[in-house]
């Protein structure tokens, strides 16, 4: 079957009718969701496999959300690269692509958002203001466009996944939220959109920071933890680090020496202009 593109909301109220989601129970189809900003990698597709596990149908989005970038970030050169995109859609199965442009998305005049509260302003909400903010906001828009019932998203952004299961909560959305593993070359670095601005000098030096949290994960208490992990970047000084921070996976807060269960070791590193984040999750 031929992916659906649907470019607005008109089109998107098509293609689901065309689908039968949202039909008359029993004859109603099912959703799932794989929000993207599009330049499709494995770790996408990784996600697109889990959610053809969860629902009849999946939908991908490609957007990518001016609302999430700060003024100085990589908004406008972030690369963008739909027909490949749709390739990759085409050939996990995918039955509808949601790609608006900001103009069919946001009203000019557009007053409310969604908040992230306290939880948006610690790690990467430290260093990205209003980031997690803007992010929930396009994708509470995109859960009420799209109407999934499941949504899948990667543990790679592992901040972005906690707030969308607390926006899910707070808010008491009709939906299950699945998270998915991290997929990683074979050297360890984590796949992410933004490695294609790597040089081949940079690739090399960004590898510090999978190895700094396997350094980490290989240790038991959190000092050990946090001392190998920042021993390891500290010998790179090609990567600028933002934060390194063990933290609660549902909080988001530094987890106490005497922390029991999963805690997440992540870390954010700027090598040249790009700037690269991960985490792997320990149970303590
Ligand atoms: P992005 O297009 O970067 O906004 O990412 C879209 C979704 O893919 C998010 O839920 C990410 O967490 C997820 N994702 C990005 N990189 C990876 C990866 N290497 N492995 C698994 N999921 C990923």
């Amino acid at each position: 079957m031929d992916v659906i593109v649907a470019g607005d909301r008109a089109e998107l109220a098509e293609a689901r009718r065309a689908l039968g989601i949202g039909g008359t129970p029993p004859a109603e189809a099912s959703l799932a969701l794989v929000p993207t900003m599009g330049a499709l990698h494995e770790g996408h597709r990784s996600l697109m496999r889990l959610a053809r596990e969860r629902a009849e149908h999946v939908a991908v989005s490609i957007f990518v959300n001016p609302l999430q970038f700060g003024p100085n970030e990589d908004f406008s050169r972030y690369p963008r690269t739909f027909d490949a995109d749709l390739e990759v859609c085409a050939a996990e199965g995918v039955s509808m692509v949601f790609a608006p442009s900001v103009e069919k998305m946001y009203l000019p005049d557009r007053q409310v958002g969604v908040s992230a509260g306290e939880m948006g302003t610690v790690v990467e909400g430290a260093f990205r203001p209003g980031h997690l903010d803007g992010m929930l906001t396009v994708v509470l828009k995109l859960f009420n466009l799209v109407r999934p019932d499941v949504a899948v998203f990667g543990q790679k952004d592992a901040q972005q996944l906690a707030m969308v299961r607390r926006m899910v909560a707070d808010l008491d959305l009709p939906i299950s939220i699945v998270g998915g593993p991290t997929v990683r070359e074979a050297d360890g670095m984590a796949l992410s959109s933004r490695n294609r601005y790597l040089s081949p000098e940079d690739r090399g030096a960004a590898l510090a920071l999978s190895r700094a949290l396997f350094a980490g994960a290989a240790q038991r208490t959190p000092e050990e933890i946090r001392r190998a992990a920042c021993a390891v970047l500290a010998a790179e000084p090609a990567v600028a680090v933002d934060y390194l921070v063990l933290v609660n996976p549902a909080t988001f807060a530094e987890v106490r020496e005497d922390h029991t269960g999963e805690a997440i070791l992540a870390v954010a590193a700027r090598v040249g202009s790009t700037r690269l984040i991960d985490n792997v999750t320990i149970t303590l």
